[in-house]
């Protein structure tokens, strides 16, 4: 086992806050950048100095603001190579997936600066009774001044571009703060924003690590948080005691479901990718694989044959050499570690990889496991690593109750040829989207509204109108299409009036004809 080569740990000394992160590339070990870390009273500031600068925001029109969302993009597009060899030292990806950072960037801002207006045009529902036939009803969206938008660090472009583009096209202000383990990326991106392009000062970003993330959710109006379970609940929990809203994105345990009549060939090309891409660090890899017995070994001697012929490192490009790179921290490969050594002793057999590749950098292989069962920590516990822990079902009902045998609830996939069956096996599953012979790719549809179960999280994430009405406050406003000098229930108290009121509601509201008359109980 080879010593551990970066930390990216940001204390110095116990009780000590540092005033800079130094970031150690996981592939390499050597330095890839530094950041000076806030204090508390810097986010006071940096929230103080958004707040000033919102209301011209929220005043500009959804196509100005749409304007300056482009000419981000653009600015990126530019700078895509310098971006993404930033990510890469950061996060030591493999050149090929350091790649599915941009798009997703350009994808989500598209599509808010396309959809925001209609998203957030003011609705006009009908009056919902004759009672209030005279109503004029309107209601509107109203930005929260500002917003904060804390992240992990598995994707430094592509976690925070999931959420923030929303939240600028509906008029916020976004207080930002990156995962103290790839804060050089992000960093850069922000200055894209005030700098190169000179936008209106309404994106900030606070560095450091879980007590400056702390910082942030006191100073703002509503928090959408992505990383684990654990920080999660405190910052659910700090929401709760400040009474503002929060989104919570949090861990997974996708299963995947293998039908006896699925397409093998894709079924196991599909679980190699979504468990190996990132080296398993996304929140929707794939974690567990439930596959029928008749063609459990057929599938798992394809996965193996596959797993074995993937390439780890971290390759330059631009042509790939490696599939998949690094693991993020120290820790994380701990996890791994201990997941594969937990089912080992539990009697699972490891048919490829399973133990850290030597140094310098966090690297371990891509490895399958099977004869697992649900007593083993691979199976129940997040493990955000190459990890693909196959088992063996008598049929999909027990493939079912076994998948939704977990405290998460984030996303999952059914492998079937029968299109119905995978439908009806879709809605048994007790997870906020399901794929239906694909992998991940639920997150990628901007239409659809995203949000995991259980464990997994609280309030929708990006995708279509709730995507962004989230960064809301809603203002209804009621006006009269006549108004005599009067109402019925207005006072002063006479008994005409309150034998009308009594009438009138009994007229309106019971359900059958004797009753509405009166000809039945006391009118
Ligand atoms: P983490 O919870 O340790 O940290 C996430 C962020 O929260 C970091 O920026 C951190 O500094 C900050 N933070 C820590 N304590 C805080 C506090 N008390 N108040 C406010 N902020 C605080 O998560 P991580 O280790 O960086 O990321 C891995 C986790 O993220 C995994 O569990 C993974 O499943 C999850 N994740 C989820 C999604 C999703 O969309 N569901 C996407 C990516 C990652």
């Amino acid at each position: 086992m080879s010593a551990p080569t970066t930390t990216n740990d940001p204390t110095t000394a116990p009780g000590t806050a540092p005033e800079e992160l130094v970031i150690r590339c996981p592939g390499t070990g050597e330095i890839a950048g530094r950041v000076a870390v806030d204090g508390v009273e810097d986010v006071a500031a940096r929230a103080a100095a958004l707040r000033s600068a919102q209301p011209a925001w929220a005043a500009l029109s959804f196509a100005e603001r749409a304007g300056w969302m482009r000419r981000w993009r653009d600015w990126m597009l530019d700078e895509e190579q310098a971006l993404l060899e930033l990510v890469q030292r950061e996060t030591g990806k493999s050149w090929n997936d350091t790649n599915v950072e941009l798009p997703v960037a350009l994808e989500v801002i598209n599509y808010y600066a396309k959809h925001a207006a209609a998203f957030l045009a003011p609705e006009h529902p009908r009056p919902h009774s004759v009672a209030m036939a005279t109503k004029r009803i309107a209601v509107h969206f109203q930005p929260h001044q500002l917003v904060g938008l804390i992240t992990p660090w598995n994707g430094p472009i592509g976690n925070p571009m999931l959420d923030l583009p929303a939240a600028m096209m509906a008029g916020c202000a976004v207080l930002t703060k990156p995962s103290e383990i790839t804060p050089l990326t992000w960093a850069e991106l922000v200055r894209g924003w005030r700098e190169a392009i000179g936008a209106p000062p309404i994106l900030d970003c606070a560095q450091g690590g879980g007590e400056i993330g702390a910082a942030v959710v006191d100073v703002v109006d509503m928090v959408h948080f992505t990383g684990s379970v654990a920080t999660g609940r405190r910052i659910g929990a700090r929401c709760g005691e400040r009474l503002i809203p929060c989104s919570l994105e949090l861990g997974g345990k996708d299963p995947m479901v293998v039908c006896a009549d699925a397409d093998l060939e894709r079924a196991a090309n599909a679980a190699v990718w979504g468990g190996f891409m990132g080296a398993g660090q996304a929140c929707i890899s794939v974690e567990r694989v439930y596959v029928e017995d008749e063609v459990h070994d057929a599938f798992v001697d394809l996965v193996v044959e596959r797993a074995d012929a993937l390439r780890v490192g971290m390759d330059a490009g631009p042509r790939p050499e490696a599939d998949f790179g690094a693991m993020a921290t120290e820790d994380q490969i701990r996890i791994v570690e201990r997941h594969v050594a937990d089912a080992q002793e539990k009697g699972a057999r490891t048919l490829t990889g399973g133990r850290r590749l030597p140094g310098p950098g966090l690297f371990y292989p891509p490895t399958v496991l099977v004869d697992v069962d649900h007593s083993m920590a691979c199976m129940r516990e997040e493990t955000f690593g190459p990890t693909l822990p196959i088992m063996r079902v008598p049929d999909v009902d027990e493939a079912v109750r076994l998948a939704n045998d977990s405290p998460y609830g984030l996303s999952g996939s059914v492998w079937t040829r029968d299109r119905e069956k995978g439908e009806r096996i879709a809605q048994q599953l007790e997870v906020g989207a399901v794929n239906l012979n694909n992998v991940l790719i639920n997150l990628f549809q901007l239409g659809a509204p995203q949000g995991g179960w259980r464990d997994s999280g609280i309030g929708g994430r990006l995708g279509g109108p709730s995507g962004i009405r989230k960064y809301c406050h809603e203002r209804v406003v009621v006006g009269d299409r006549i108004a005599p000098s009067s109402e019925p229930v207005w006072y002063p108290a006479t008994s005409r009036r309150l034998a009308l009121q009594r009438r009138g509601a009994r007229l309106l509201g019971a359900g059958d004809w004797r009753r509405r008359l009166g000809l039945r109980g006391r009118a």
